[in-house]
């Protein structure tokens, strides 16, 4: 018995699925409080007034990479939506320091692309595999998505544009329309959603590893980052568990410290490693592994510590009033 408690307390990926969970439900609930948040104003008042979570703005990357532009062109923080930079700014963060953890630790989306090829991987007893060419081809869609939005955004945006964007309606707005985008979609949209869940059984984390151009940007702050899976290539038995665990496909087993973009420091790696003191995750140029607790330690400090100062210094909540919102709301379907 105390035996399979210390296997559960060192188990990584047990520990890792439910801080997903964790964040997981926490999303949905933002999401329900602000959709109950929005029926007020769509009722003109009749139902009861909840406070709208500034959370929701998490859901909003390409204002927030407007808004980071206007504050470094500008020196304002956007009063619209500050928690949206905020967060930006946290998971930017987070990427510099501890490499991609928010696509693995955090982001419900990737949750449920885990969720998806989990189940799809149970179901089927297959592990779907794109061809190599194909592969490479398909990953660089997403960086050809985040050039495109880099290049809108940083290259096509000068400094009097992003105040007026950041002062428009439908900025002010953007959270309400990014949820109606969830729960009343177009046909387009349902059909394109379905088409990415269908593959998102077959194929292990389809929109992660291929469309998402915010887990793009944070893989190349991750290069930066001094946390790397590191590999005592003495006690290395080759056995390739390392290789097989990796959603990302890396040749873990081949490598004596991992610095892929790709890599979203699960530790799934790590964690299927049967030799003691081989796999973890380490400092740039050292040999040592971190304590197994410290990088998760490290993931959950920096996000609460990123959030509370966001919150601390006054950048969270909106400067939108309730007036604002009962004339902005009716305009939803217009903007
Ligand atoms: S190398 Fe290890 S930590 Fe990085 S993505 Fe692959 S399994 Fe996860
Ligand atoms: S799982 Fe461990 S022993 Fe096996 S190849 Fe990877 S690092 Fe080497």
């Amino acid at each position: 018995m105390a035996k399979q408690l210390i296997q559960l307390r060192h188990n990584l990926v047990l520990w890792r699925n439910l801080i997903q969970a964790g964040f997981l439900f926490w999303c949905l609930y933002l999401g329900f409080q602000f959709s109950r948040f929005i029926a007020h104003f769509v009722s003109q008042g009749e139902g009861p007034f909840v406070a709208r979570p500034p959370g929701v703005e998490a859901f909003l990357p390409i204002g927030a990479l407007v808004s980071l532009k206007n504050w470094i062109l500008n020196g304002i923080i956007d009063p619209v939506h500050p928690a949206a930079l905020v967060l930006l700014l946290t998971f930017l963060a987070m990427a510099l320091l501890t490499r991609k953890s928010f696509c693995s630790w955090i982001c419900p989306i990737g949750t449920f692309s885990e969720l998806l090829w989990r189940s799809g991987e149970h179901l089927t007893r297959r592990r779907f595999k794109p061809w190599r060419w194909l592969d490479i081809l398909l990953r660089s869609a997403k960086y050809l998505l985040l050039f495109f939005f880099l290049k809108l955004i940083l290259f096509g945006m000068p400094a009097q544009a992003l105040k007026s964007f950041l002062s428009t309606p439908y900025w002010a707005i953007s959270d309400v329309k990014m949820l109606h985008f969830f729960t009343s979609p177009s046909t387009l949209s349902a059909v394109i959603v379905l088409i990415l869940v269908v593959l998102s059984f077959f194929i292990r984390q389809f929109w992660c590893r291929y469309l998402c151009p915010y887990g793009a940007m944070l893989g190349f702050f991750s290069f930066l980052s001094p946390c790397r899976i590191t590999r005592d290539v003495n006690g290395c038995t080759a056995c390739g568990n390392c290789d097989r665990a990796c959603p990302a496909s890396i040749a873990v087993s081949r490598k004596q410290q991992v610095c892929s973009m790709e890599c979203t420091g699960c530790l799934s790696c790590v964690q299927s490693c049967p030799e003691h003191q081989v796999l973890g995750m380490g400092l740039i140029s050292s040999r040592r592994f971190m304590p197994r607790w410290l990088f998760p330690l490290l993931v959950l400090l920096i996000f609460t510590l990123g959030v509370a100062s966001g919150m601390f210094n006054g950048y969270w909540h909106s400067s939108l009033s309730y007036r604002d919102y009962t004339q902005l709301i009716p305009l939803l379907n217009r903007l």
